[in-house]
């Protein structure tokens, strides 16, 4: 298929792109480079834009008959949307929203679309099912969910066919080491516990040790980008015109601050330095996947179960790209 990555510049989107262009599908890269890399973008392939640049999509859509759309392009900072939401209303949203004007104007009828467990907010239930309540608790999760409605919305009008995908924590990195997580600032556990392995940090400070879970911090489901990828590519074969697929992505099992990090010592061989401070704001106690969704609608589940298997793909990258793309 031909086939248009928006934010394919980005940690998530790069992967998918490596699995798309593996598949023998023809691929475009449309990023802004806010947050992307362009050493993480084949230059080939590669176009330099915003989604609000309508005419510039619509150019793509016909100069290179685009069938489907996976947009990863957001903004995705939860402590980031709080301080400044105009920036995530205008980017997520009203980004979004041009994005697809432009595909109904030019008859692109698929989209596969980056959402996140952030749409559900504190859980009533966990692990959690797709028909979980979605009520978030920042400006982050909200342009997501808003975004999720109007793909609703516009399957049931205009026949678009739609999967909101619905990520839990992505983490690793491609196995040939070849790309992986750059984000300046970095705010991920397992990145900035593999810099204090690297000697780039001091510490890890984790973030509450008073939850009311076996050892007193967060947890959370860790799913490889790489699975993350291959739920894009059978996301994307299932689509149709009208076709609405919601689904979360995660493995089902969930890790402690406390357990990634002695997961990140047995995997670099380091001890890392621990501080213990307050929670982080909006931080839920527990996000783990209900992954029979996934598994049901998509035929899909994690192939990367064990966490230390994902952690030696990120440390691969972060070790011979202590800089990461260097840009
Ligand atoms: N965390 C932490 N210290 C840090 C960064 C994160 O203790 O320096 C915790 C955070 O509170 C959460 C988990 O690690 O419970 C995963 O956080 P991350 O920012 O990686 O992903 P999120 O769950 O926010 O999407």
């Amino acid at each position: 298929m031909n086939i248009l990555v928006t934010g394919g510049a980005g940690y998530v989107g790069s992967h998918a792109v490596k699995h798309l262009v593996g598949k023998g599908h023809n691929v475009w890269v449309f990023d802004n480079l806010v947050y992307g890399h362009r050493g993480a973008a084949d230059p080939k392939r590669f176009v330099q834009g915003d989604l609000h640049e309508k005419d510039k999509l619509a150019k793509l859509f016909r100069e290179h008959k685009i069938e489907a759309v996976m947009h990863f392009a957001a903004y995705a900072l939860v402590g980031e949307s709080v301080t400044d939401p105009a920036k995530y209303y205008q980017n997520n949203i009203v980004g979004t929203l041009a994005l697809l004007d432009t595909m109904r104007e030019c008859g692109v009828g698929k989209i596969v679309f980056s959402s996140t467990c952030a749409t559900y907010g504190v859980p009533q239930i966990v692990p959690i099912p797709e028909d979980h309540p979605q009520a978030p608790i920042n400006p982050y999760g909200y342009t997501k969910l808003v975004i999720e409605r109007a793909l609703e919305d516009y399957a049931h009008a205009y026949k678009l066919g739609f999967a909101a995908l619905r990520y839990f924590n992505a983490s690793g990195a491609a196995a040939d080491g070849s790309i992986g997580e750059d984000h300046t600032p970095e705010s991920h556990l397992i990145p900035l516990v593999l810099q204090v392995a690297l000697g780039q940090r001091e510490h890890i400070t984790i973030f509450g040790t008073d939850y009311p879970t076996p050892d007193g911090t967060c947890i959370r489901d860790y799913i490889h980008v790489d699975d993350l990828a291959t739920a894009h590519l059978k996301a994307l074969e299932k689509l149709g015109p009208g076709v609405a697929i919601k689904c979360n992505l995660g493995t089902g099992v969930g890790q402690s601050v406390r357990e990634v990090i002695t997961a990140c010592e047995e995997v670099t061989g380091k001890r890392i330095k621990t501080v213990e401070g307050p929670r982080r704001e909006g931080d839920p106690p527990e996000l783990v996947c209900n992954p029979a969704g996934a598994k049901r609608m998509l035929d899909w589940q994690a192939q990367h179960t064990d966490i230390k298997e994902t952690i030696a793909s990120a440390w691969k990258w972060h070790s011979a790209h202590p800089n990461g793309f260097g840009d």
